[in-house]
């Protein structure tokens, strides 16, 4: 059975577009109020409109530290407390061979797909334990257990990613707080277009690829469960 008028509040990392905004589309379609965050203040703010009152445009970057704190002041404010789900969502995708990969892009993938998690991870779990009550929804990748060749930066930062989520898995056991890590595989987003999957060998053509909205449905799946089931793990691929 599922439930999804419990989850009253939702945060929403990497919302302005692709993943995160077919998440957020989702739960604020079930009457659940969004913080929706990305960096690009105008195209969030666009987007939060058009998904209605249910929606609250934080324009940050949860690669930084001291933004991201920003950023969960703000959240605990609006929300007057943590909220009752986190999907940590956000992410870069930097493709190129080690040799030739800038330090600074390496640098700036970890920020942001798994510095950017930890923060507000961190800062929000916390006041989830004493509620006895939360979700973390942690977007891994195909990614955060397979490599390929050019893939380094990612791969670290996914691989760090799913790691974060086990030891936070094994951390709130028991203590009302859930976590999922749902682990898609190649999705047609804008996180593809400096790649031109379609005339490059190796990767999969945009029309083989999921859908958003697909990666979605498994995330309002995990969460919706009752309480007493925690889906650990949901790894999806094109069929
Ligand atoms: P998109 O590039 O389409 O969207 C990424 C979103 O994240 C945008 O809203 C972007 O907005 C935001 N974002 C990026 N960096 C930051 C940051 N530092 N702080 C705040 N927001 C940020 O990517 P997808 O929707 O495809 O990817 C979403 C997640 O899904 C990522 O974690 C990705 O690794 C994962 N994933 C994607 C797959 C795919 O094939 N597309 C497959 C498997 C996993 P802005 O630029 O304005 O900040």
């Amino acid at each position: 059975m599922t439930d999804a008028s419990a989850l009253r509040t939702a945060v929403v990392t990497g919302a302005s577009r692709g993943i995160g905004l077919a998440i957020a589309r989702a739960l604020a379609a079930t009457g659940t109020r969004v913080v929706m965050i990305a960096r690009g203040a105008d195209a969030l703010a666009a987007r939060a409109a058009e998904l209605g009152a249910n929606a609250i445009a934080i324009a940050c970057d949860v690669g930084n530290v001291q933004t991201a704190h920003a950023g969960v002041d703000r959240i605990m404010e609006i929300f007057a407390g943590p909220p009752d789900l986190l999907v940590n969502n956000a992410g870069l995708f930097a493709m190129a061979p080690i040799a030739e990969l800038a330090p600074a892009e390496f640098v700036e993938s970890l920020q942001a797909n798994l510095i950017g998690p930890f923060v507000l991870l961190h800062a929000l779990l916390p006041a989830m334990r004493e509620r006895r009550a939360g979700h973390i929804v942690t977007i891994g990748s195909i990614a955060d257990r397979s490599i390929f060749p050019g893939n380094a930066a990612y791969a670290a930062s996914k691989f760090g990613v799913r790691a974060l989520h086990e030891v936070l898995r094994a951390e709130t056991r028991g203590s009302g707080v859930r976590a999922t890590l749902v682990s898609p595989g190649p999705t047609d987003t804008s996180l593809w277009d400096a790649h031109d999957p379609d005339a490059t060998a190796g990767l999969t053509p945009r029309a083989s690829m999921l859908r958003a909205e697909a990666v979605a449905e498994a995330v309002m799946f995990a969460v919706t469960r009752p309480p007493p089931t925690n889906i650990d793990e949901l790894r999806l691929s094109p069929s």
